[in-house]
């Protein structure tokens, strides 16, 4: 596996590849990788292409301070675990060479970030559409990989790669979890053992909603979910709703011819996890 720290280097990586016929296939992450994160990777590469994988923790996305100093930084392991999965080039570039020159820009998401995270994390979509803008225009890729587990981020970008036309094309990859449904992130790591055993409980608020979706109330699923929450006292609930798929708007009632969101925040002491499911419609 090549290892590229300079953008100019990786762009010229690309066009080496391309001359040779390939093309090109990028996981952005922000590193302490996992198998949510080796699983994209393995996507790309069964999809055919050339697979970059970059490294960077995006200081524009973090709006509280604490979560940036405390995130997990783990580079030898992570460059072990992308030669064992075959990504073809790592990206690693340094903040002040890839924000060479740069000027943030103001993008229009609609009311996509007026939700759920978008409230709790002044700023965090726009510094990841920023970064994700910035990296596509070194990387080039033809297809770039993005995971359900941050659905809002997935549905943002996809949004924002419409509307600005972006040559890329944006590939969804399911979540995955632990045994007991945790969903993977590299935050677990930051968990204790109490909070470990008791993290699961987001996982089974959302699996009772999607058991009852569509045949109870909108409003008797949400108070389900939330009492199973409650019975779990190391958890800070943030947020627990249902949202429409494309619009992510918080629902009231089912809707008729789509499917629905189930979406989680909660904290388990200064750990801050999210989580979703897609509830499908029988009817539609
Ligand atoms: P991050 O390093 O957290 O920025 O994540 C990089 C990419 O990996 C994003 O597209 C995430 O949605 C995706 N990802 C993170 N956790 C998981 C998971 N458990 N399953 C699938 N994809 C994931």
């Amino acid at each position: 596996m090549d290892i590229i720290r300079n953008t100019n280097a990786i762009s010229e990586w690309g066009a080496s590849r391309r001359r040779q016929g390939s093309t090109i296939g990028f996981v952005p992450t922000m590193g302490a990788l996992h198998q949510g994160h080796l699983d994209l990777i393995r996507q790309a590469k069964s999809d055919g292409h050339s697979v970059v994988c970059s490294i960077f923790v995006n200081p524009l996305q973090f709006n509280d301070p604490n979560d940036l100093a405390n995130y997990p930084v783990r580079i030898e392991e992570d460059r072990r675990l992308l030669e064992k999965v075959g990504c073809d080039a790592l990206f690693l570039p340094e903040r002040e060479n890839l924000f060479k020159g740069f000027e943030p820009e103001r993008f229009d998401l609609g009311s996509l970030d007026e939700f759920w995270e978008g409230p709790i994390r002044p700023g965090h979509f726009q510094g990841v559409v920023n970064v994700v803008q910035r990296l596509f225009s070194f990387v080039r890729p033809d297809k770039a990989y993005f995971g359900e587990k941050d659905r809002q981020q997935l549905t943002i970008i996809q949004w924002v790669a419409k509307q600005r036309r972006w040559p890329e094309s944006i590939i969804p990859c399911p979540t995955v979890r632990e045994n007991d449904g945790l969903a993977l992130s590299s935050r677990n790591l930051r968990l204790n053992q109490l909070e470990r055993d008791a993290a699961p409980v987001l996982f089974q608020a959302l699996t009772t909603i999607a058991n009852n979706a569509f045949d109870t109330p909108v409003a008797v699923c949400l108070a389900m979910g939330r009492s199973i929450m409650e019975k779990e006292p190391l958890t800070s609930l943030e947020y627990l709703g249902i949202a429409h798929p494309e619009t992510l708007e918080p629902l009231r009632a089912w809707p008729s011819s789509v499917g629905a969101i189930a979406l989680i925040a909660a904290r388990l002491g200064s750990v801050r996890l999210i989580d979703n499911l897609f509830l499908s419609n029988p009817r539609a």
